[in-house]
């Protein structure tokens, strides 16, 4: 039987979520905007409200919860802020390789740190030479032993200089390309890593976005997650459970900027009466609204695959990609609406469409989720 009704369970969930978001989230968003400073403050109070981590498992001390319920939280935290949402969503990506690869020593200990107490984990993919071609990445675990040496740098690293610990993918065996790659834990305490530069980002400026370099990191062999060479497959089964995550995002801002745009349109008069009146305008809200509803449709079909056990890689691209693409042009068409008050810092949604933008571009850019969508039609 299909269903698009929410239960009663994950109707309490939105709501309390939409409660936080509009008392917690939305009255500093422009601060945490302009200053670029972490929201660690909000990140705390979530995760007292049981909002971070939604997804690890009840024996490991997280909410036990779908990726469903992922799906409703993550689009009412872009609602409010999507910079501001990734420090209160950054575990996920974090702790998918440790659930997908650990065994149960390593779930317990590190899912476990992050859901005794408020902590964060990033995730350490890409490299300055090496984003969408991850495989080609450069830095190397060598095997000392009972250890490790790693070595290399990483960029794009979400949350980096405020996270407890790294999940890391580095190269074991470099003349074996992706089958070299091997998943760490790496406590970000540890011994030769230098937090590097913040990026000076276009939007989502409350993200902490920084550069790690390594340098000489000493980790136990008990630190690897899963055998030598099993890291890209992580990586990727890694993307599968969270690019839902990115979607839903995207979706919390396409509706953010529908919903700032209509009340806009009823407001503001040109030619005598509100612009609303104007049927170029109309269609400019019903696009934003059909779209809005169609990318929430396809996460939520990516996100419900991935609890009913289903593989979702073509569905979670597909959600990725069209939810990327409408958020852009809902923030952008959202802009037009507001005329020259768009272009304002005093309005909210230049902040919008600076942060749609990534959406396109984050956890694999739409080209790649394209070429992935591609790859099944083809190979089907
Ligand atoms: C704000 C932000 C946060 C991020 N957070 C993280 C994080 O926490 N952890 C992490 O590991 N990474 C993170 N990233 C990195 C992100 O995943 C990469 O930026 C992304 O995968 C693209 O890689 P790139 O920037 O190297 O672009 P490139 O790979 O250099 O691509 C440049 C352009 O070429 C296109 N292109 C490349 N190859 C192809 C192809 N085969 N076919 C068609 N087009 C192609 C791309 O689509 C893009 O338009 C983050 C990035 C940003 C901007």
């Amino acid at each position: 039987m299909v269903s698009f009704a929410l239960s009663e369970e994950q109707r309490m969930l939105v709501d309390m979520t939409r409660d936080f978001v509009a008392n917690e989230v939305i009255p500093v968003a422009g601060h945490h905007d302009h200053t670029g400073d972490y929201p660690t403050a909000v990140a705390a109070q979530a995760f007292e409200l049981g909002l971070m981590n939604i997804t690890i498992p009840d024996q490991y001390g997280g909410g036990d919860l779908g990726h469903f319920e992922e799906a409703l939280v993550t689009e009412e935290f872009a609602f409010g802020c999507s910079g501001m949402a990734i420090s209160m969503t950054v575990n996920n990506l974090a702790s998918v390789p440790i659930l997908i690869g650990g065994d149960e020593e390593q779930k317990k200990k590190w899912l476990g740190r992050l859901t005794s107490e408020h902590c964060t984990a990033s995730y350490c993919l890409s490299e300055p030479d090496a984003g969408s071609d991850a495989a080609s990445l450069r830095t190397s675990a060598v095997r000392k032993g009972d250890h490790y040496l790693i070595n290399g740098s990483k960029a794009w690293v979400s949350g980096g200089a405020h996270a407890g610990f790294f999940t890391l993918f580095a190269t074991t065996d470099p003349e074996s390309g992706h089958e070299g790659i091997t998943c760490f834990v790496i406590p970000a305490d540890a011994d030769g890593i230098e937090i590097g530069k913040k990026e000076n980002m276009m939007g989502q400026r409350a993200s902490n976005t920084v550069f790690i370099s390594f340098q000489d990191v000493e980790i136990p062999v008990a630190n690897r997650i899963g055998a030598e060479g099993k890291g890209f497959h992580i990586a990727m089964k890694t993307f599968d459970r969270t690019r839902p995550g990115v979607a839903a995002a995207a979706v919390g801002i396409a509706r953010r900027s529908l919903e700032e745009a209509t009340r806009y349109s009823l407001d503001r008069k040109a030619f005598g009466r509100p612009i609303a009146k104007q049927q170029a305008i109309q269609f400019i809200l019903a696009d934003m609204a059909k779209d809005t509803e169609a990318a929430r449709l396809l996460t939520w079909q990516s996100a419900w695959m991935i609890d009913q056990g289903q593989r979702n890689t073509k569905q979670c691209s597909m959600a990725k990609c069209f939810a990327g693409d409408i958020a852009m042009k809902a923030a952008t068409d959202a802009v037009q609406v507001f005329g020259g008050y768009g272009y304002s810092k005093e309005y909210p949604v230049e902040k919008l469409m600076r942060d749609a933008k990534v959406m396109q571009i984050y956890e694999g850019t739409n080209q790649i989720q394209r070429l992935i969508i591609a790859r099944h039609l083809l190979e089907a």
